[in-house]
């Protein structure tokens, strides 16, 4: 990072109080072509010839060559505070020649801004107009998250974590009991059909046979009209949104999503493949991933953005990075003042989340639930981040059967292994609860679930509750 000093010079010298035609909002960095004015007009997300679908193309590129990148080299965050005026603001994207992407009604005064210089240049200027003129409360970089787990062979269908008969599953004879008890559950209730869950992942194969029935269903829009009729700024967005590549069909092309769709609500007894925790939901799917794997913290940030303006209760987040973020931070406590709960992968590093934090599951705001993952037999997943303070509960999330993708055929299914599967699960149960009892607060439903538990030795002092989601005693 370059000596203050230096960048004081050119806040006070270089002429930022005279704005260059480049700083409005939404044209595009200075490095790139002309400015497209109409691009800057249009403030629908999937307004077509925008330069931001060529900016996006080319993040895109860089984030598919580069897999182990920490945070997009392209853009930057920026959060202006309150009292920000529209001359400050401006003078900040022109200092760093920032065309403004994005900006979320969840966080107001949040920019997601394209740059034409490095990332590290461009945060050290903010800073420091930040603290000459108090205009600006944070600036990062949009970090790269990743999803979690590990694909493993199907042999056959064993859905040990809903019921543990000690069945052996993939060579491993379980322990009876050992699991949720969601066989019990379902005796006293299978969700309802109205509940919307948002699945943030890499999409969902919605015409799966165990999936295409628990399709969430956009009321306010209607299909592949061009308009966006719910004035969300989203055109067609019949069923969710695609986030990492701006386009209205979040269909799974990594598999992981699929997976973690079926665990919370594949379809319950209709004869076929497997049955989600929660059997009558409507699965809305929020796509925030290549298909690699890789997350833009942004596109997460506009999944939750998107549940909250639609009404959605509660979000699965099964991927996770090491880097904290101020900006979904905001998001998270702006979802909380909405009454949306997240529920979050614990991580897969097999670390102590105390010392080495997994995020979003790592954040302390109390709408965000941390989910661990255990084994069929009572104990916690070698792969699993664990913590005393900073994760929750257990939920089954090794060798765990569930819907898939593979040759684009709509009867896949697969084991996968890893917190991401163990989150699903009390997405599913969260689900169960909330659609039971539909006026509860995000809260409520939290406090049920997590005093719920079924204790075990194996959770002791690993987390807050030191038990596994028991889903029947969730809904009693
Ligand atoms: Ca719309």
């Amino acid at each position: 990072m370059l000596p203050r000093t230096r960048f004081i010079g050119v806040v006070l010298f270089s002429g930022l109080f005279a704005l260059p035609a480049s700083a409005a909002d939404g044209v595009r960095p200075a490095r790139n072509a002309a400015p497209d004015l109409a691009g800057a007009a249009a403030p629908k997300a999937a307004a077509p010839a925008d330069w931001r679908d060529d900016w996006r193309r080319n993040r895109n590129a860089l984030i598919e060559a580069n897999p182990a990148l920490e945070f997009d080299p392209t853009s930057v965050l920026v959060k202006f505070a309150d009292g920000a005026t529209d001359a400050q603001r401006a003078m900040v994207r022109a200092a760093i020649g920032g065309g403004v992407i994005e900006t979320w009604a969840l966080v107001p005064g949040l920019e997601h801004l394209a740059i034409p210089g490095s990332v590290d240049d461009a945060l050290a200027l903010v800073s420091v107009i930040g603290e000459a003129t108090g205009a600006v409360e944070f600036a990062e970089p949009d970090f790269i998250a990743h999803l979690g787990g590990i694909p493993n062979d199907a042999s056959f269908a064993q859905l040990w974590g809903m019921n543990n008969t000690g069945q052996t599953v993939n060579s491993d004879p379980g322990i009876s009991g050992a699991d949720v008890d969601a066989n019990l559950a379902w005796d006293v209730w299978t969700g309802s059909s109205g509940f919307v869950v948002g699945m943030a992942d890499s999409g969902i194969r919605s015409t799966h046979e165990d999936l295409a029935a628990n399709r969430w269903t956009n009321p306010g829009e209607i299909a592949n009209n061009g308009i966006d009729d719910d004035a969300n700024g989203r055109i067609d967005d019949t069923w969710g949104w695609d986030f990492y590549n701006n386009d209205k069909d979040p269909t799974d092309d990594n598999g992981h999503g699929t997976h973690t769709a079926g665990t919370v609500g594949a379809v319950g007894n209709n004869g076929r493949g497997v049955a989600g925790v929660c059997w009558n939901v409507k699965l809305c799917g929020l796509k925030i991933s290549n298909r690699s794997g890789s997350i833009s913290l942004t596109a997460a940030i506009s999944a939750v953005d998107y549940c909250v303006g639609k009404g959605i209760k509660v979000s699965n987040h099964s991927w996770g990075g090491g880097t904290s973020s101020s900006s979904f931070s905001a998001a998270v406590d702006r979802a909380r003042t909405a009454g949306h709960l997240l529920v979050c992968a614990a991580g897969n590093s097999g670390a102590n989340s105390e010392t080495s934090p997994q995020y979003p599951a790592s954040y302390p705001q109390d709408n965000v639930i941390a989910v661990a993952s255990t084994t069929n037999n009572d104990t916690l997943s070698s792969f699993s981040n664990y913590g005393s303070t900073r994760v929750d509960l257990g939920a089954p999330g090794s060798t765990v059967y569930s819907t898939y993708i593979r040759n684009n055929a709509n009867n896949a299914y697969a084991y996968l292994s890893g917190t991401s599967m163990a989150s699903p699960h009390v997405t599913g149960a969260a689900a169960l609860v909330w659609s039971q009892n539909p006026t509860w607060t995000y809260s409520q439903v939290r406090g049920k679930i997590l005093s719920t538990v079924r204790p075990i030795p194996a959770l002791s002092g690993k987390c807050v509750t030191g038990g596994v989601l028991n889903a029947n005693n969730a809904v009693r």
